[in-house]
């Protein structure tokens, strides 16, 4: 007869909790750990192994096995049973241990008499970074509830070991178990600015305290409660969205729902609140197998499923804490840490209590990085695990410029951030002082110098930054921060809300522009093979006619009496333009035949970011009273580039040849044309780059707000005909960037970058 289990996983839980308590050395908590462990299971033997650095797994405390192997026993990657849990990341369930071919045999362990072994992986965040196992005399296999019950305790052990529960650095000189350890990560500085606050997760772990249940019915139906209220959700998204852009594929949110519905899902997270974890813990747990499984089946399929139910799981787990009011509760110094996030993920946080962003991972010219620019929020992605690495409330320090993060930084550090805050404040103070000065070069060239914008929030920076206007408005971002689709009377209020707050300064309001990374919430969307070449921006609007005119409508009415301006994003054929036109005059018509009051100009522009409209310049110039060059996609487009994928966005220099060679020939024909050309794409707003696009010819340059002080200090140190000789030749040359070229030439002239 097999021995049976006395006591069953939770009190197990609950001993370990206790244990979790006491005020002992993190050793001892350890080894009465396995004590109780291999008590509860009937053992005769339980370890854990936890990895060093190098990938080691050390023996760290064991019942039964020879006491003298503890923190001697070193298993190899992939060596032994217990390296073959690490590796593949699941359980290994044996009667005969010694005859499986990965058993290694450790003389010192003294473990040859055993030929039971149950090894379950101690996971958290996906990783792997320890094993926990039993062994037994007599040859038996483990039954389903037995492997369940010890996963559960290596779940909660993960989560101790990580948050510090068992190990401080002065008890452990173990780099990588050591979470109170100071760490560096460096990124890439999507937005500048520097910062000291503390962590707040956007996605927060579930505590340890939180992770082990009181009242395993209760957890059962608030597990239930959550399920309910999340497909609930679910069901709503695909039956009551108010606007049905695509009416044929519902894929994405069908296959939410078809997860949302899955009962293996269900039954999984259920099992593991049986077990004895909470409702939110089990949630973690499945969703931490899956994503080591996934992790390993190197499936892009698979993967992007994953990321479905990850993202599913992290509702499910707001729904369990009834988190709506997440973002109102963040303490006033906080720095955001994410995986990912989107724009109107962001905008849900109090920009007063927030002083940073970091994220692992966002491209330049991502949403969520141009918003983050437009809040004067500094901003650092690419920083690979520092949410598995921060816990909330770590003191962090970034800079959004050279993209440092210091994680529980030392006093010194953070002393130095103090300073570069203090150097940036005295830099802004500068910029505060060129604010009323002119943009003009020391060759008498003005420059019009605008700003992008697409919140409310933007607006007084027009003020502040002594901005000529705005010159690019997106007005996607308020389409996309909301819960439903902005009615008419809602777009009216809002648009003259940005108009009145502009006062004399003109303002150009992009149409909306959706699709590629831009998705609204609550609008059913085909998933597309490549979004970015795909059913976007103006090719929605044409196809779609009631969305533009219902906001061309809007426009019309907010800029009664001013001149209205409006600009057609992504057009690639001048018969698109056309169409979309003729749109407007149809609803400028309609506002004559109904005597409404009306614009006392309407200006219609076209977007040059398809590197096709660059060939078409006499002709598009005839039908536009404009024309702005969208560099973010237009060079994206132009060099084959995602601008969202990081892993390739940065393949390509804004200061290639090609770039400004291309740039040079749009300028040149618009200008011959007799038109108006400007540029607002993030480069206009870096002084380096503004300096070769004031030398290609350009007059009108619109960029963050935040960077009209340095670039118009720029233009005041520049001569214009110098620059522009000196980037004419640069066209010619082959190298990959011109950047290095162009900064000589401004440290040679005096040129101020800063
Ligand atoms: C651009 O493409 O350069 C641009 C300004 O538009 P957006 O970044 O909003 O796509
Ligand atoms: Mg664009």
């Amino acid at each position: 007869m097999p021995p049976v289990a006395t006591g069953g996983p939770r009190t197990l839980l609950r001993r370990l909790r206790e244990i979790m308590a006491e005020q002992t050395s993190a050793q001892m908590r350890l080894d009465k750990l396995v004590t109780v462990i291999a008590a509860n299971m009937v053992a005769e033997v339980c370890s854990i192994y936890l990895r060093r650095a190098g990938k080691a797994l050390e023996l760290f405390a064991t019942e039964g096995l020879n006491p003298a192997a503890v923190h001697r026993t070193r298993m190899k990657a992939g060596e032994g049973l217990v390296g073959l849990v690490a590796e593949t990341g699941e359980p290994v369930n044996l009667s005969d241990a010694p005859s499986h071919p990965h058993f290694s045999y450790r003389p010192e362990t003294g473990e040859d008499p055993y030929h039971s072994f149950l090894g379950v992986p101690i996971v958290r965040g996906g990783q792997v970074f320890g094993v926990l196992t039993v062994q037994n005399r007599a040859s038996r296999q483990y039954a389903e509830e037995e492997v369940e019950a010890l996963q559960t305790v290596a779940m909660v052990l993960a989560e101790v070991v990580a948050q510090g529960g068992l190990f401080n650095v002065a008890e452990l000189d173990e780099p990588d178990l050591s979470p109170e350890r100071p760490r560096k990560f460096r990124g890439e500085g999507l937005s500048e600015g520097v910062a000291v606050g503390h962590v707040f997760l956007h996605e927060p772990r579930v505590l340890v305290e939180r992770m082990i249940a009181d009242n395993p019915q209760e957890e059962l139906i608030r597990l239930e409660t959550a399920i309910g209220a999340l497909r609930d959700s679910v069901d709503q998204m695909l039956d009551s969205s108010e606007l049905d852009l695509t009416g044929e594929s519902r894929e994405v949110i069908e296959t939410y729902r078809l997860f949302a519905h899955d009962q293996g899902w269900r039954q999984r997270m259920r099992d593991a609140v049986r077990t004895g974890l909470t409702a939110e813990a089990a949630v973690e747990r499945v969703q931490d197998e899956m994503r080591l499984r996934v992790s390993r089946l190197n499936d892009p399929v698979l993967r992007e499923r994953a990321h479905d139910l990850d993202d599913l799981a992290r509702r499910l787990l707001r729904h369990l804490s009834g988190d709506g009011n997440k973002a109102a509760n963040m303490p006033k110094d906080s720095v955001l840490l994410a995986r990912a996030m989107g724009p109107a993920e962001l905008l849900d946080y109090r920009r007063d209590h927030l002083h940073a962003l970091v994220l692992e991972e966002a491209a330049t010219t991502s949403h969520v990085a141009i918003v983050a620019r437009a809040m004067g929020l500094p901003l650092v992605s690419g920083v690979d695990e520092i949410t598995d690495a921060a816990r909330a409330g770590d003191l962090v320090a970034i800079d959004g410029e050279s993209g440092e993060v210091h994680l529980r930084p030392a006093e010194e550090i953070v002393a130095a951030f103090e300073a570069k805050r203090t150097l940036r404040a005295h830099r802004v103070a500068q910029y505060a002082e060129v604010r009323d000065l002119p943009a003009v070069t020391r060759d008498g060239v003005h420059i019009r110098l605008m700003m992008n914008a697409g919140l409310l929030l933007d607006v007084p920076h027009l003020h502040e930054s002594g901005a000529d206007g705005i010159g690019l408005f997106r007005t996607e971002l308020q389409f996309m921060i909301g819960e439903t689709m902005p009615r008419l009377s809602d777009q009216i209020e809002f648009y003259s809300q940005i108009i009145d707050a502009a006062g004399d300064k003109p303002v150009v309001f992009r149409t909306l522009d959706l699709g590629g990374d831009k998705v609204l919430p609550y609008a059913r969307w085909e998933r597309e093979e490549n979004p970015a070449l795909g059913w976007r921006a103006i090719r929605i609007a044409l196809d779609r006619p009631a969305l533009l005119r219902y906001q061309v409508r809007a426009l019309l009415t907010a800029s009664a009496g001013k001149v209205l301006r409006i600009l057609l994003p992504m057009v690639s054929d001048v018969s698109e333009f056309n169409q979309a036109r003729a749109l407007v005059d149809r609803e400028t018509e309609r506002m004559r035949l109904l005597v409404l009051p009306q614009p006392r100009q309407v200006l219609v522009g076209a977007m040059l970011e398809v590197p096709a409209l660059a060939f078409m310049l006499p002709q598009i110039m005839r039908s536009a009273d404009f024309v702005s060059i969208g560099s973010n996609d237009l060079l994206s487009l132009a060099f084959a580039v995602d601008r969202t994928n990081p892993r390739v966005a940065r393949r390509y220099d804004m200061l290639h040849p090609a770039a400004l060679t291309l740039i040079r020939q749009i300028v040149r024909s618009a200008t011959e044309a007799g038109g108006e050309v400007s540029l607002c794409g993030e480069m206009a707003g870096r002084p380096l780059d503004a300096m070769a696009l004031v030398g290609l010819g350009l007059r009108t340059l619109s960029m963050s707000p935040g960077n009209i002080g340095p670039v118009k200090m720029m233009i005041r140190s520049l001569n214009y005909g110098e620059v522009s000789q000196f980037v004419e030749r640069l066209c010619g040359r082959a190298d990959h960037s011109l950047r290095s070229r162009l900064a000589a030439f401004a440290a040679e002239r005096g040129v101020v970058l800063k």
